[in-house]
């Protein structure tokens, strides 16, 4: 799918909000107040209704999409340039293709969409797991040298290898040393009266599992993988913060996966959301 095949399919508020209960009405299996069977999609709040008990489930509420003024246009054409083609790109230049106006809007939901794409499922099938060693000009992370900008010294990386030709999968993933770091920062933007977007910080107490799968990675492949990683951020996030770069791996990894799939992006994004969301009969929160 192409730009204007996206912006023909997708142009009104009607036709994303179809796309999107699709997707996720599957998830919808109960009211989440008196756990009742029968629900009933609304057009008029764009949700379900509990035949039972009125309780509302909107369709925004069950997604990352919650909490936010964006309508569903508006985010399915983010969520679209952010998967669109090979390379990442800014936020400077999402910002200049869609109808947003401001910078900080467009920030805060791309760094929404990078960790919504996030494969859990992946990590978990893995058969390989090895370390990628990223050189630095400092050992101060965070530092922008021009060759890897902002980027860790290692990396995790977990290979679901795949009999067909350039069909194997990779999880990329923060190496353990730095999670300390990371929960500090957001622990001091959870203090700070300033920081607006707190909830791009949610913590979570990660236990380190131990890996136990083989590391025997073909050292030119892995040479590759971190050179092509270096390729995709290089001049164009210019200030990779270690807090967001999860999701920086999260976007390099999908789009790397989905190189020679048939499956349109968005699809695939919704397919992985889909596995991602918890089973829990919805939530009662109304958006
Ligand atoms: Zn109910």
């Amino acid at each position: 799918m192409n730009l204007s095949e996206f912006y023909s399919r997708y142009s009104d508020e009607q036709s994303c909000i179809s796309f999107l209960k699709n997707h996720l009405e599957k998830k919808v299996s109960c009211c989440s107040k008196c756990s009742a069977k029968k629900l009933v999609w609304k057009e008029s709040f764009a949700g379900w209704r509990c035949a039972k008990c009125s309780t509302r489930i909107s369709l925004k509420s069950i997604s990352f999409m919650r909490d936010s003024n964006l309508s569903f246009v508006e985010w399915m054409e983010l969520i679209f340039l952010v998967l669109h083609g090979k390379k990442s790109r800014s936020i400077s230049e999402i910002l200049r293709l869609s109808r947003q106006t401001r910078h900080d809007t467009v920030s805060y939901a791309v760094k929404k969409i990078r960790q919504e794409l996030i494969d859990t499922k992946l990590k978990a099938d893995a058969e390989f797991y090895d370390l990628i060693e990223f050189d630095h000009d400092s050992d101060e992370i965070g530092l922008n040298s021009i060759d890897t900008p902002g980027i860790p010294t290692t990396i995790k990386i977990f290979i679901k290898p795949s009999k067909l030709k350039r069909q194997d999968q990779i999880y990329l993933e923060i190496s353990g040393k730095y999670h300390l770091d990371i929960l500090s920062t957001k622990i001091s933007r959870h203090l700070s009266p300033q920081y607006r977007h707190k909830k791009l910080c949610t913590i979570k107490i990660k236990n380190e599992e131990s890996n136990s799968l083989p590391s025997t990675i073909n050292h030119l492949w892995k040479k590759k993988v971190k050179e092509n990683f270096i390729k995709s951020v290089k001049g164009i996030h210019h200030n990779l913060s270690l807090l967001f770069m999860q999701g920086v791996l999260n976007e390099y990894c999908f789009k790397y996966n989905l190189r020679n799939s048939s499956l349109d992006p968005l699809s695939a994004f919704m397919q992985l959301f889909e596995t991602n969301v918890r089973q829990n009969c919805g939530e009662s929160k109304t958006t």
